[in-house]
């Protein structure tokens, strides 16, 4: 099982594999450089998806970031843009303590000729001596999701923790580990998460990533304005918010309010991740808005909602969300937007369903009726920002999740394709499809629409 603590990460927008996982690839070639090289000069260099779509998805303000030491968790998103600009002014960074020439303009290089070997969100760094020897040098995938692997180590990386008492690594196993144990999907996770540390550290945990997703579509209600990136995307979440809430208050209800407002709290997340703001992973950052918004409805909409049922919601989307990434992929650079939006909606549909008392096998169901109808779905960010369809998307694949986990939960739990099936179908579905349409900007919306 992955753990839920690596799975849900705060960090910062747009991209959790193009923003998170450079980030902190940045910071971790600097933290294992020997201090007494000697070292004059740092280049990087971008490949494949991360050399397409690098100024829309912020990859080299996050290879800055990282290379001066800041974290995606901590650094402070309304001070990290001086950061970079001051670099980039300076031409410079401190690495241990001294100067070292690092000019963003020309030591930040965009390789879209060389194929990577292993996976397509690859990124290189080198120590330069003062004559140009390489004096040290590193290179790391971006696997989805914020995880980042030697590129040497890629194939053989195990993400699952060893040691779990109710270890599963399929919905089958998943299944079978409930009915040994009579525990709720939930408590099974909650039960090998506590094999790693104590269940007080995860209470606090769920809770923090609570907080960050509530504080994260508060902040988004409120703010106007155009999203970063030259397409000038105007913020409507603010807009809409005030619609809604003049429409309640007049008591004019159309039977979808709710809907209304689970595309709302999605697109007010969406919104602040496509401006660099602080959003939780989850599973990754370009479909950051999906969990947060069919959360917010379980708190705000159904009946008998509480903390524990949020605990439960979390818990158990993990669960989902460890299987796609163990047995395919949550990263659009490799499978396109199912592994996204998709995974996501796959999550929150289980999710919900175990806050409102699904069972186990309604839980299953819901998650495979949540990527069933994601199949296929590429990613093709217009202009390589996260902004279109990303933002509308992360709305309908909430919408689509709570209609997943109501579907699911008027059945019994029997039904013909199975979570794995899925997963698997997902996995080859992605390999199929063609790179344009894999977080290159190369296929689809972001060709066909015209920038002006
Ligand atoms: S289309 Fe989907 S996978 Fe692609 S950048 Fe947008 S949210 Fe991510």
């Amino acid at each position: 099982m992955i753990s839920l603590f690596d799975l849900f990460k705060i960090g910062i927008g747009p991209s959790s594999s193009h923003t998170v996982g450079p980030m902190r690839a940045a910071r971790r070639f600097i933290a294992h450089l020997n201090p007494t090289l000697p070292v004059a000069r740092l280049r990087v260099t971008l490949y494949g998806s991360l050399a397409w779509t690098a100024s829309g998805h912020a990859t080299d303000k996050a290879v800055i970031l990282g290379l001066a030491g800041e974290a995606p968790e901590s650094v402070n998103p309304d001070a990290a843009d001086d950061i970079v600009h001051q670099i980039g002014i300076d031409r410079r960074l401190f690495v241990h303590g001294h100067p070292v020439a690092f000019d963003p303009a020309f030591d930040i290089v965009l390789d879209r000729e060389t194929i990577p070997p292993i996976h397509p969100n690859t990124l290189q760094f080198e120590a330069l001596a003062g004559d140009g020897m390489v004096v040290d040098t590193a290179r790391f995938c971006s696997v989805g999701g914020g995880f980042i692997v030697p590129e040497d180590a890629t194939k053989q990386a195990s993400y699952a923790q060893p040691d779990m008492p109710l270890d599963f690594t399929s919905g089958t196993e998943l299944l079978d580990r409930t009915c040994q144990s009579g525990l709720t999907v939930a408590g099974v996770v909650l039960a090998n998460e506590s094999a790693l540390r104590p269940q007080t550290e995860i209470a606090v945990y769920l809770d923090l990533i609570i907080e960050t997703m509530m504080a994260c579509v508060e902040r988004g209600l409120v703010q106007h304005g155009t999203l970063p990136g030259r397409i000038k995307v105007r913020r409507r979440a603010a807009a809409l918010h005030e619609r809604l809430t003049e429409r309640a208050r007049l008591n004019q209800r159309p039977p979808h309010e709710a809907m209304d407002w689970v595309s709302l709290f999605a697109i007010a997340v969406n919104e602040e991740n496509a401006a660099g703001g602080r959003v939780v992973t989850a599973p990754t950052n370009g479909a950051a808005g999906v969990i947060p918004a069919v959360l917010r409805y379980y708190r705000d909409f159904c009946p008998d909602a509480s903390r524990a049922g949020m605990h439960d919601f979390l818990l158990t989307a993990a669960a989902v969300g460890g299987l796609f990434k163990l047995n395919a992929s949550i990263s659009g650079a490799e499978v396109g937007c199912q592994g996204e939006v998709g995974v996501a909606s796959s999550m929150a549909a289980a999710g919900l369903a175990a806050a409102l008392g699904a069972t186990p096998l309604q839980i299953e169901n819901a998650a495979e009726i949540g990527m069933e109808h994601h199949l296929g779905m590429t990613c093709d960010p217009v202009a390589g920002l996260v902004q279109i369809p990303c933002i509308e998307r992360n709305a309908f694949g909430a919408v689509k999740a709570i209609n997943a986990a109501s579907l699911a939960m008027h059945g019994d739990g029997a039904h013909h394709v199975s979570l794995d099936q899925v997963i698997r179908t997902m996995a080859e579905t992605g390999r199929d499809m063609n790179h344009r349409y894999k977080e290159t900007a190369l296929g689809g919306l972001a060709v066909n629409f015209p920038e002006c």
